[in-house]
């Protein structure tokens, strides 16, 4: 095991990571539940969900034996030219379930390239409408689409990496970062500040991309509702596309089916990954409504051009099949409120503490941020020590379990953070920067 780790340290780029000087890695045997077990025989209690994708958990019955059914007959076709049960099955499943209007699904291979397809579907909208000026693109501070170059560009400009890709990256518009929060009163500023963008650039804008009341990796931060209806109406008012990014908030994470839920809101475009596919495999989707589908028809170029290799990958499509039934059961709503309650209670103590900033929860989210970075080495082998399973970024200690939770598990996750957050001595400024 030492030599394979040593290989690994050597010769394999981990997210966000140094290669000349990784941070530490621990090898995993078996998961199942929301127990990740280690290969050197620790057992850990997931509070990550792998990053919001494994929401029923790992080594599911029903996920496993849609895999492995689908495995019998054949893995992958090229989807050009071919077409599967399994796509179509998950099609029917998600436009049934989606907000109303949204009739076209594209499967694409990661959330970053549902991003970019939900990017050039709105630029090749405009396109079709004989409006090629309306090419920029309108973003929240504090997003996060991806890390892709267009997905990129829509994400925070200072948080985010433009600095280091200048020149390379399409130069966007940005509206502040939403200050109402989730559950205080919708403040004036922002609705000011939304409505002069609109009114200034819209001749320019072809669409307004948001993560719907949660910004996350760009912080965790939820905010109003109210937020997201404004955001509808300029753009209709304005002829502007709004594109939903659901891929981390979709499926029931933030206690509501969809992000857009909370506002009664239906976007023209929504990105749907992560969850999507029950944490087994890379699937993403981009949905559209027939307005946004028949405007790209009608162009000089008539297609949406965009065709990935393992588009609508079959094994990866029947998963999805299986996860989304889950979800379609409805017990996730039992589940995340269960959550969100227990969360609340367990997590506000954090709030007492020194080293504390703000302790919020939405849904199956809990966030205790910190008032200084947090040395993510130090807090992960802390964890691992713990029995849990927690990845911070910045200054954010964060919980998104798998659904499938029992309290006593909860419980362990939430002390662990009780007992990080309480600690003065985490803080590392030299820590990098990302997820
Ligand atoms: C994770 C994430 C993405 C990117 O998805 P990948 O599958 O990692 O490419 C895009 N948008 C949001 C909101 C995300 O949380």
């Amino acid at each position: 095991m030492s030599n394979s780790l040593e290989f690994d340290r050597v010769h394999l780029w981990h997210p966000y990571t140094s290669l000349a000087d990784p941070l530490p890695v621990y090898p995993v045997a078996s998961a199942s539940g929301v127990r990740i077990q280690l290969e050197d025989g620790r057992s850990l209690i997931d509070g990550t969900s792998s990053w919001w994708a494994a929401v029923h958990g790992y080594n599911h019955p029903e996920l496993n034996a849609a895999l492995t059914t689908q495995a019998s007959q054949f893995s992958h076709v090229m989807f050009g030219g071919f077409t599967h049960q399994p796509a179509i099955e998950l099609g029917r499943l998600l436009l049934a379930m989606v907000p109303q209007g949204l009739s076209k699904v594209f499967y694409a291979d990661s959330g970053s390239i549902a991003v970019e397809v939900a990017l050039k579907m709105a630029l090749q909208y405009w396109l079709g409408q004989q409006k090629p000026e309306k090419q920029r693109i309108l973003a929240l501070r504090k997003a996060y689409h991806g890390d892709t170059f267009a997905a990129m560009s829509v994400c925070d400009p200072v948080d985010g990496m433009h600095s280091l890709f200048q020149g390379q990256l399409a130069r966007q518009l940005f509206a502040p970062a939403p200050l109402s929060r989730f559950d205080g009163p919708f403040l004036h500023q922002d609705a000011q500040a939304l409505r002069q963008l609109f009114a200034e650039h819209h001749q320019q804008l072809a669409a307004f991309i948001v993560e719907p009341v949660l910004q996350g990796a760009g912080g965790m931060r939820f905010y109003h509702p109210e937020y997201l209806r404004l955001a509808r109406q300029l753009c209709d008012q304005y002829e502007v596309l709004l594109i939903a990014d659901e891929i981390a908030t979709g499926f029931g994470r933030t206690g509501a089916l969809f992000a857009c839920n909370h506002a009664g809101v239906s976007p023209d475009i929504l990105c749907l990954g992560k969850a999507l596919s029950g944490g087994y495999l890379t699937l993403a989707a981009t949905l559209c409504s027939d307005k946004i589908a028949s405007g790209i028809s009608s162009a000089e170029v008539p297609a949406l051009m965009h065709g990935p290799t393992y588009m609508a990958n079959a094994l990866a499509c029947a998963v999805a099949c299986a996860s989304v039934r889950l979800i379609q059961q409805g017990h996730w709503q039992q589940q995340v409120s269960a959550i969100e309650a227990q969360l609340r209670e367990e997590l506000a103590p954090c709030q007492t503490f020194a080293g504390v900033k703000e302790v919020r929860v939405l849904g199956a989210i809990g966030v205790v941020e910190m008032q200084h970075p947090l040395n993510v080495a130090a807090v992960q082998k802390r964890c691992v020590d713990l029995g849990v399973w927690v990845r911070p970024f910045g200054n954010l200690l964060y919980l998104m379990p798998p659904f499938v939770i029992n309290p006593a598990e909860l419980s362990r996750l939430t002390t662990a953070l009780c007992q990080l957050s309480q600690q003065p001595d985490w803080s590392d400024a030299a820590v990098l920067p990302g997820a």
